[in-house]
């Protein structure tokens, strides 16, 4: 590619047809895929016309179907970030992408079943700090908190037998 300063020397000069030597370019309805880099998110990197930088998903589709209308982005409906297909990108206001998105409010929201697969049903459900969680999970943590804690109980030998010493006020223990 000729190094960085290269790369910027011809970086005006850039034109569709430079463009599309980019991309892995499909049949219409498969994804097409930025072969440059991508950024931290796996969108891809800029694409730089006339000095003017273009998100290389917003270039495909500025040079296929039109500018995108102001105030709004351009949402990916396969979900591949460096796709650039422009079959593939609709348009959306901000809260539409957001809410479209994989953010984790959207994928919790949309959850059924808590990491460990119990189900976010009636019986199984209750609000922590306003977040939904899981009975059974809180409940096998208390179970592996009474363990934890009794685990660390001294114990003695007694006419051969182990016995556990609770020390004064261990929590949950009568010490009769
Ligand atoms: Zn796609
Ligand atoms: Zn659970």
């Amino acid at each position: 590619m000729g190094g960085p300063i290269n790369q910027l020397l011809t970086m005006h000069k850039n034109t569709p047809e430079k463009f599309w030597k980019r991309v892995d370019k499909r049949s219409p309805d498969e994804c097409w895929l930025w072969l440059g880099p991508l950024n931290e998110d796996g969108y891809g990197e800029r694409f730089y016309v006339n000095g003017k930088r273009f998100q290389v998903h917003v270039y495909s589709y500025t040079i296929s179907v039109g500018p995108v209308p102001p105030g709004l982005q351009l949402d990916h409906l396969c979900r591949v970030r460096h796709c650039v297909n422009p079959k593939h990108l609709e348009p959306v206001t901000c809260k539409v992408n957001i809410l479209r998105g994989v953010s984790n409010a959207a994928l919790n929201a949309k959850k059924t079943h808590c990491p460990k697969g119990h189900p976010y049903n009636s019986v199984n459900t209750y609000l922590r700090r306003g977040l939904r969680a899981c009975r059974e999970c809180a409940r096998q943590r208390n179970r592996e908190f009474s363990k934890a804690r009794n685990k660390a109980v001294p114990r003695i030998t007694i006419n051969g037998k182990r016995v556990r010493i609770y020390p004064e006020g261990w929590p949950n223990h009568k010490t009769a």
